[in-house]
C-alpha cells in the first residue's frame, strides 16, 4: 500500500513535552495515555487530587480513552457483578444525581438548581477522566505558546434554529453569538492564497494528486457561480479521471435534465427518499463509478456514512448536484433527515470557540462550581485553567465525580411510590452507592437498560436502538503550515484516505488566545474519519465501525495519520518525522446521536411514534435526558432534553 518506513514517518519518536509530567518520566513514545496519568496519581486516593491531573493536555488516545468503558462493557457482557465486590455505602445523599457529565448532564444540574435553589445538593457522575462528554478540550503546549483544539463538538450550530430554552442558556452563560465575526479571522487563509482541495489517492483513483476542490459544499454556504465555473475547468484538467468520467462529471454539475420525467414533485421526492444518492448517480444520472467514488465520502462528517447510505432526497437538501432539472418544490420532503433541511435563521446562529463547545461545558461547570474554573466572562474561560481537584469537594452543593461509571440505578421500593433512588457506581475497581431524591440519566441511551433494570421492556428496547455513530476527531499539532501554503490549501477532502477530511484550524482569537496567523507559526490540523463499511445498512456500518475503533491500536492510527499527512503534504515539503509535535486521536465509538433516515427507518417516512419518544419517558423518580432523547446530534438537543427531564422530576 505505501512506501513509507516507520523512521521516515517519525513513528516512535519521543515528543518531548510528553516525556515528563511533574518531573516524572511517564512515556517513552509519542503518546501519553490517560491510564498513565491515573497510574502516576496512584498514590492518591482520588486521582483528580493529584497536582498533575489535567486531562485536556493529554495526547494519544483520547475521547473514549482506555479505562473509561471497562465497567460499562463488563455490565453489558454480564460479568460485572460477579467480579465486583459488595458496594460500599458512601453515606452521601443528594437532591439530584445526574448520570453523565456531558452538556446534557451539566445543563440538567444547572436547570435543576434554578428550580430547587442554589443550595440543592447535586452529584454528577461521569465515567471519563474529564467532563463535557463529546464537548472535549484538547490542549497542546510548547515553550512558545498554547494551542487549543476541539476533541469533539466543534461549534454552536444546528440545522434548525435553537429553541428559546437552548438560546436562553447560551445567553445566560454570557455567549454573545452575534459577536462571533469579531473573533474570527475569516479571510486569513484566503489572504495567503489558500483554498479547498481534493486529494485523489492512487488506491482509489490510480494516482496520488492534489487538485482544486470544485465539488459543491455539501450543506455549506452557496458559492460564487463565476468562480465555480472557472474552477470546474481547472478541476477537469487536473483530476486523474478517465475522459468518460470527466464528461460525466461535467454533465452532472451543469446539465438540467429531469431524471424522473412524468412524475410530480411529491412523487419524485418519495422516490428519492427511498433510494441512496449513489443509486441516483449510478442508475438515473448514469455517471461512471469514478464520479461516484469521488462523492462517496462527502457526507461522512454529517451522518457518519457515505452516500451509499444517504437518501437521494437528503442529498438534494444538502445541495448535491444532479437535481437542477427535476423542478422539485423547495419545501422539505417527507422523511428528510433534519440535517438536510436548509434553514437560513439556523445558519446564521454560529459560534466557534478554539476548543469548540468544551467552552460551553466549562462555562456550565463554572456556574455550578465557581471555585473550579476561574474568571467571569464567556471569553476569559478560553484560557482559564480548570482545577480538577475542586470538582468534588465535600462542602460544595454541586459535585462532579469523574472516573465514575454508574452501574445500577434503582428505586428504593416500588417506582410509583418510592421516596428515593439508590445509585451505584464503579470507581477504580470498587463499587459505591449514594442516595438521591431524583436521578436524571443524561448518559448514552444504550447504557441505560444495563443500569436501570426496572424499566419496562418496551422502553429498554427503544433505548437500545439508539446506538451512536462512531467517529475519530484527530488533532495533530505541527511546527508550521508552510507546506499548506506551498500547496495552496487549508482544507483537503481525501475521499480514499484513512481520514476523509483534514483542515487547518479555524482561525479564532478570543479571550487572550491567539490563533496561528502566519505559515511559520505552529498550528493544529483537524482530521475527521468515520469508519464506514459501504454497502451495508447505516446501523450495521455503525456497529462494525464501532468495533473497528475499539480494536485499532493507537500505534496503527498514528502510523496511518503520519502516512496520510506525508502523502498529501509531502510535495509541499512536509516532513512527518520533524513537523509533527503531538497527536491526539479523539476516539468516539459512541459518537453522534443516531438520526433517523428515510432509507433505514420506516417510521420516519411513514409516521408513528419514534423510538426516542418511547425511550425518554420518565420512570418514577428517574428522568431521561441526553441528545439521544431527541435523536438529533446537536448541542441544543442535549440542552432541550435536559430542560424537559428537569421539568418532569420537579413538576409535582
Ligand atoms: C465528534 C463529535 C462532533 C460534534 N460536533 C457538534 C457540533 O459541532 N455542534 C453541535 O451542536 N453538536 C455536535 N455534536 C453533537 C453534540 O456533541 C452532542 O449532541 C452533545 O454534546 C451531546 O451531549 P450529551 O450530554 O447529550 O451527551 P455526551 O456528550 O455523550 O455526554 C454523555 C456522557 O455520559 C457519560 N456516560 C455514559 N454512560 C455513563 C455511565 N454509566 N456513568 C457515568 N457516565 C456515563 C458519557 O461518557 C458521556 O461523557 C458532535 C458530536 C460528536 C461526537
Amino acid at each position: 500500500m505505501n512506501d513509507w518506513k516507520d523512521p521516515e514517518l517519525g513513528m516512535g519518536r519521543g515528543i518531548t513535552r510528553r516525556d515528563f509530567l511533574n518531573g516524572v518520566a511517564l512515556t517513552a513514545g509519542a503518546a501519553m495515555l490517560s491510564s498513565d496519568l491515573l497510574a502516576a496519581a496512584d498514590m492518591h486516593a482520588a486521582p483528580e487530587q493529584s497536582p498533575g491531573y489535567y486531562p485536556p493536555a493529554l495526547t494519544g488516545l483520547r475521547g473514549s480513552h482506555p479505562g473509561s468503558f471497562d465497567a460499562a462493557h463488563s455490565l453489558r457482557d454480564g460479568t460485572f457483578w460477579e467480579q465486583a465486590g459488595a458496594p460500599v455505602d458512601t453515606g452521601e445523599s443528594y437532591d439530584l444525581v445526574v448520570v453523565g457529565g456531558g452538556i446534557s448532564g451539566l445543563s440538567a444540574a444547572h436547570f435543576f438548581r434554578k428550580v430547587a435553589g442554589s443550595s440543592a445538593r447535586v452529584l454528577v457522575l461521569e465515567n471519563h477522566d474529564d467532563f463535557g462528554g463529546h464537548a472535549k478540550r484538547n490542549e497542546f503546549s510548547s515553550p512558545q505558546r498554547t494551542l487549543l483544539g476541539f476533541g469533539g463538538t466543534f461549534s454552536i450550530e444546528s440545522p434548525a434554529p435553537y429553541s428559546a430554552v437552548a438560546k436562553g442558556l447560551i445567553e445566560e452563560l454570557g455567549i454573545d453569538v452575534p459577536s462571533y465575526p469579531k473573533y474570527a479571522n475569516r479571510g486569513l487563509y484566503r489572504s495567503f492564497g489558500l483554498g479547498p482541495k481534493v486529494f485523489f489517492d492512487k488506491e482509489t483513483f490510480g494516482a496520488d494528486k492534489l487538485v482544486i476542490n470544485q465539488l459543491p459544499r455539501i450543506g455549506g454556504e452557496s458559492e460564487d457561480e463565476q468562480a465555480r465555473a472557472r474552477d470546474l475547468e481547472i478541476f477537469l484538467q487536473e483530476a486523474p479521471f478517465s475522459d468518460a468520467a470527466k464528461a460525466d462529471y461535467r454533465r452532472l454539475v451543469t446539465d438540467k435534465k429531469d431524471y424522473l420525467p412524468g412524475l410530480s414533485s411529491d412523487e419524485k421526492k418519495a422516490r428519492l427518499a427511498r433510494m441512496s444518492y449513489n443509486s441516483f448517480l449510478s442508475d438515473l444520472v448514469k455517471v461512471s463509478p469514478e464520479v461516484v467514488k469521488l462523492f462517496q465520502a462527502m457526507p461522512q462528517g454529517l451522518f457518519g456514512v457515505g452516500f451509499d447510505a444517504v437518501a437521494a432526497q437528503d442529498a438534494w437538501g444538502l445541495g448535491a448536484p444532479g437535481f437542477a432539472g427535476l423542478n422539485l418544490d423547495p419545501a422539505p420532503g417527507k422523511g428528510m433527515n433534519r440535517d438536510a433541511i436548509p434553514n437560513e435563521e439556523a445558519e446564521k446562529y454560529f459560534f466557534h470557540f478554539p476548543d469548540g463547545n468544551a467552552s460551553i461545558a466549562r462555562l456550565l461547570v463554572r456556574q455550578l462550581i465557581p471555585q473550579a474554573i476561574p474568571g467571569h466572562s464567556a471569553t476569559d474561560v478560553v484560557m482559564a485553567r480548570a482545577s480538577y481537584a475542586r470538582l468534588d469537594e465535600k462542602n460544595s452543593p454541586v459535585r462532579i465525580r469523574l472516573n465514575s461509571t454508574a452501574v445500577r440505578v434503582r428505586h428504593q421500593g416500588d417506582p410509583a411510590s418510592a421516596r428515593g433512588v439508590e445509585i451505584a457506581y464503579a470507581r477504580r475497581g470498587k463499587v459505591y452507592t449514594v442516595q438521591a431524591a431524583h436521578c436524571i440519566l443524561a448518559c448514552w441511551h444504550v447504557v441505560i437498560p444495563y443500569i436501570c433494570e426496572q424499566l419496562p421492556d418496551k422502553q429498554k428496547q427503544a433505548l437500545s436502538s439508539a446506538a451512536k455513530v462512531p467517529l475519530l476527531y484527530t488533532n495533530v499539532a505541527i511546527r508550521n503550515w508552510k507546506a499548506f501554503q506551498k500547496l495552496g490549501t487549508n482544507a483537503i477532502y481525501t475521499p480514499g484516505g484513512y481520514h476523509s477530511y483534514m483542515n487547518l484550524d479555524l482561525p479564532v482569537s478570543i479571550g487572550g488566545y491567539e490563533c496561528s496567523q502566519k505559515p511559520e507559526e505552529p498550528i493544529v490540523i483537524h482530521m475527521m474519519k468515520t469508519p464506514c463499511k459501504p454497502g451495508r445498512s447505516a446501523r450495521e456500518q455503525h456497529l462494525l465501525g464501532r468495533v473497528e475503533l475499539f480494536t485499532t491500536t493507537f500505534e496503527t492510527m498514528e502510523r496511518n495519520i503520519r502516512e496520510q499527512l506525508a502523502r498529501v503534504l509531502g510535495p509541499g515539503g512536509f516532513d512527518p518525522a520533524n513537523d509533527i509535535t503531538a497527536i491526539t486521536v479523539n476516539r468516539w465509538p459512541h459518537g453522534y446521536a443516531y438520526e433517523y433516515s428515510s432509507l433505514w427507518d420506516k417510521f420516519w417516512l411513514e409516521g408513528g411514534e419514534t423510538p426516542c419518544e418511547v425511550a425518554r419517558k420518565p420512570f418514577g423518580r428517574i428522568a431521561i435526558a441526553n441528545a439521544d432523547a431527541g435523536a438529533y446530534a446537536y448541542t441544543d438537543c442535549a440542552i432541550d432534553h435536559a430542560h424537559r427531564a428537569v421539568g418532569e422530576i420537579t413538576k409535582s
